[in-house]
């Protein structure tokens, strides 16, 4: 049975570490400040961008929303994000996805001012995480190493395999991987035989919104099992949130796994909050 990787636990014992350096940032007389721009009217955004202010309040960092219609103009959009860009009372700009369809999100995230970029997304950051450069990495994939690391004293020249490639997590987080010195498999739609690669993996990670995708034909027994995953499904007549693994059949199997939720999820707002403290701290 395998040990299970509680993320709302360590993020609460990361929340700590974080409220010491809001401390420090705040005896500087500088008060930590994020934007949450929310455009659009998907559900999860919503719940998301809630989640985010109200661990920010319990931090003792400033949250600021801009919630924004689904017609939201690109201009308008341009603009928020240009004035935010040139408030130096706000240290971190956080765009949330998905934006409603007439926007293309790489080219609003990269108005962003890479030195308010909390999440890590815009090019100049991207580009730093693939040389190498010291630079704001996107916090899922942070979250996750930070998981691997209650449970492995050291990732270097272990096989990590990541399904799923997006800018948000995948890719991230195969580069993180690799910069830990992780020997990486990247996999996605055009992959062929997963099953097969998947079950040589050490660590296995699966960030691809796929209902229990990831069955015990993917897990080399002993893995580490990490999943991003986050899928409502409804079963006999219920609503309810389940991961890309299936948890019951996989636990049997590894030697640690991560549920959904409390998983993954308090991770990556947890780093959101830390990473704003890293971009407020420049300003001290
Ligand atoms: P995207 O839709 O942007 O990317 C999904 C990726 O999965 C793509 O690279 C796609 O491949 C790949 N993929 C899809 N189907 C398959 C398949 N059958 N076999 C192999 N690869 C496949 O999603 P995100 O990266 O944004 O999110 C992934 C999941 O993680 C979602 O459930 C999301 O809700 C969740 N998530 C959770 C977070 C958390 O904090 N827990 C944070 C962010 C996301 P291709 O590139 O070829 O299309």
């Amino acid at each position: 049975m395998a040990h299970i990787i509680n993320g709302k636990e360590i993020a609460e014992k990361f929340y700590e570490q974080i409220k010491v350096r809001v401390g420090e940032v705040r005896r500087q007389g500088v008060e930590p400040c994020i934007a949450l721009i929310n455009a659009g009217d998907d559900p999860a955004s919503a719940l998301y961008i809630a989640k985010k202010e109200k661990l920010a309040a319990y931090l003792g960092i400033t949250s600021i929303v801009y919630k924004l219609d689904n017609d939201v103009s690109e201009n308008y959009l341009s603009e928020l994000i240009n004035s935010l860009n040139n408030n130096n009372k706000v240290h971190a700009i956080l765009l949330q996805s998905p934006l409603p369809k007439h926007l293309q999100f790489r080219k609003i995230v990269d108005i962003i001012d890479p030195n308010k970029d909390v999440d890590g997304l815009t090019t100049t950051n991207q580009g730093k995480l693939l040389t190498g450069e010291p630079a704001i990495f996107p916090c899922t994939p942070l979250g996750i190493l930070h998981m691997l690391d209650t449970v492995h004293q050291n990732i270097a020249g272990l096989h990590a395999v990541v399904i799923g490639r997006s800018t948000i997590v995948g890719r991230p987080l195969a580069q993180l991987l690799l910069n830990a010195n992780c020997s990486v498999t990247s996999l996605h739609s055009y992959s062929r035989d997963l099953p097969a690669i998947c079950k040589t993996a050490d660590i296995l990670i699966s960030a691809i919104g796929k209902p229990l995708f990831v069955g015990r034909e993917f897990v080399k027994s002993g893995a580490t099992v990490i999943d991003v995953g986050i899928n409502r499904i409804e079963k006999d007549g219920i609503k309810k949130t389940v991961g890309d693994v299936k948890f019951d059949d996989v636990k049997e199997l590894a030697a640690a796994i991560s549920p959904v939720p409390n998983g993954v999820g308090p991770m990556t707002v947890a780093y959101l909050m830390s990473n704003t403290l890293s971009l407020a701290f420049r300003c001290c």
